[in-house]
């Protein structure tokens, strides 16, 4: 595997495979590799015939009051566990390779940038749309591989790349969950072990969910399960629930009842501290 740290190099690599007919699998992350990465990695390699995974813990997505300086880093373990799972480039450049001090430009998305987690995080889905953008011109793949895990992320970069006419396939992974159920994510080390146990009540909100749903029929008023959530995550000392709402998967609108692609969507601030999000579909999906 190739360490790569310039955008001349990753664009004189990348080029070099496509000239050569290769098919390129991108995989953007901002580091610090969990099983929920790797399984991306796994997929990336067999939709494609060269794997390349970004590093880039991408300063214009953060606000100033979130987590940019304390954001999990290590290139050395990060390159070791990307080099087992056979990727051939991890590209991992600097802040300053990227982004030059007169920078201006921003890609943005209306209304599903909006909602959800972009209530809470003004600017980050640009400062998404913005990275994924040049990584797309960089590493010129034919298809991007992108976890459930970020709900809005992968709908809003699916209806990026339709917007824009990218021709690059976006591949979705279901989300990679702990034994117990908490979804896997970087910012899970942020945790104490009292803290992550508090932590399970994000997924066990969306099992209970869903076991109302298969209990009641999907005729259940969405309010009624988006109350229960609610209710169920607050009554669990240290958790204030940013949102829970059910929307559709796709276009991220809110559902009036539910079907085969609503989803039930939540973030939750523990301790006032670390800031968790979960999704799960409230029936089985149709696997589109
Ligand atoms: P991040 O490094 O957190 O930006 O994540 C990089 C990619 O991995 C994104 O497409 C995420 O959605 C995906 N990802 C992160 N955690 C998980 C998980 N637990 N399951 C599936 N995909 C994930």
């Amino acid at each position: 595997m190739k360490l790569v740290q310039t955008i001349a190099e990753v664009v004189r690599e990348t080029g070099a495979w496509r000239k050569d007919g290769e098919r390129i699998a991108l995989v953007p992350t901002m580091g610090w590799f969990h099983e929920g990465h790797l399984s991306l990695m796994r997929l990336a390699r067999s939709l494609g015939s060269r794997t390349i995974v970004s590093l880039f813990v991408n300063p214009i997505q953060f606000g100033p009051r979130e987590d940019l300086a304390a954001y999990p880093r290590d290139l050395d373990r990060d390159r070791q566990m990307a080099e087992k799972e056979g990727v051939d480039i991890l590209f991992a450049p600097a802040a300053e390779e990227m982004f030059e001090p007169q920078f201006q430009t921003r890609v943005t998305l209306s209304t599903i940038s909006q909602g959800l987690c972009g209530a809470d995080r003004p600017g980050h889905f640009d400062g998404v749309a913005t990275i994924v953008t040049k990584l797309f011109h960089l590493t010129s793949p034919d298809v991007a591989v992108f976890g459930e895990k970020d709900l809005q992320q992968l709908a809003l970069i699916r209806r990026m790349v339709r917007d824009l006419n990218f021709n690059i396939e976006i591949v979705g992974h279901p989300i990679v969950r702990e034994p117990d159920g908490l979804a896997m994510s970087s910012r899970n080390s942020y945790l104490t072990d009292a803290e992550r146990r508090t932590a399970l009540c994000l997924s066990q909100a969306i099992g209970r969910a869903r076991e109302t749903v298969r209990h009641s029929g999907n005729a259940v008023p969405v309010e009624n399960l988006v109350a229960a959530a609610a209710a169920f995550i607050a009554a669990h000392a240290g958790c204030q629930v940013d949102y829970v709402s059910i929307v559709d998967r796709w276009s991220l609108v809110p559902c009036t009842a539910i079907n085969r692609d609503s989803v039930m969507a939540l973030a939750v601030k523990i301790n006032g501290r670390v800031r968790l999000i979960d999704n799960g579909l409230l029936l089985p999906g149709d696997g589109r």
